[in-house]
C-alpha cells in the first residue's frame, strides 16, 4: 500500500466544547468542522494542525465504543488515521494477506465524507490503525 501521510490524530474526550478551548486559545488551532457520525455514536470536532488534523471524539452515547475506550483508559490519543494514495480496499486486502486482524473488511464511510476501514490494535502492535482515502 503507499500511504502518503498521517491524515489525524483520533482523541477521545468526554466533552468536546471543554476540551476546545485548549487546543483553540492555548495551541492555537481553529476548529473548523463539528459534525455526528450517528452510525459510531460520536460526535467530532475537526482542527487543522499544519498539513494534518487532530480529530477530537465525543460520545453521544454511553454504549458508544469511545464512551467504552474513556471508561477503560480515560481521555487520550484514540487512533492513528493514514491517507492511503492507492485505495483502502487494496490496503485491506494487503493486510488480510499479511495476516494482519481487520475491524472493517471493507471501507464505510467516516466524518469529512472520507472512506475509512479500521485495523486492529492487536495486530497494529497496540495502536488503533485508521486507513482512509477521500
Ligand atoms: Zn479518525
Amino acid at each position: 500500500m503507499k500511504i502518503s501521510k498521517i491524515e489525524h490524530l483520533g482523541i477521545a474526550v468526554t466533552s468536546i466544547e471543554e476540551a476546545l478551548p485548549y487546543y483553540e486559545n492555548v495551541l492555537g488551532f481553529k476548529c473548523y468542522n463539528i459534525e455526528t457520525v450517528e452510525e459510531q455514536k460520536v460526535r467530532t470536532a475537526f482542527l487543522k494542525v499544519g498539513d494534518t488534523k487532530i480529530e477530537l471524539l465525543e460520545p453521544t452515547c454511553p454504549d458508544s465504543t469511545i464512551a467504552k475506550f474513556i471508561e477503560n483508559r480515560g481521555q487520550g490519543i484514540h487512533h492513528i488515521a493514514y491517507k492511503v494514495e492507492d485505495g483502502v480496499n487494496n490496503a485491506l486486502s494487503e493486510c488480510d494477506s499479511k495476516g494482519i486482524r481487520l475491524i472493517d473488511k471493507a471501507t464505510r464511510g467516516g466524518a469529512e465524507g472520507l472512506q475509512i476501514a479500521f485495523l486492529h490494535p492487536k495486530a497494529t502492535q497496540g495502536v488503533l490503525t485508521e486507513l482512509c482515502e477521500e
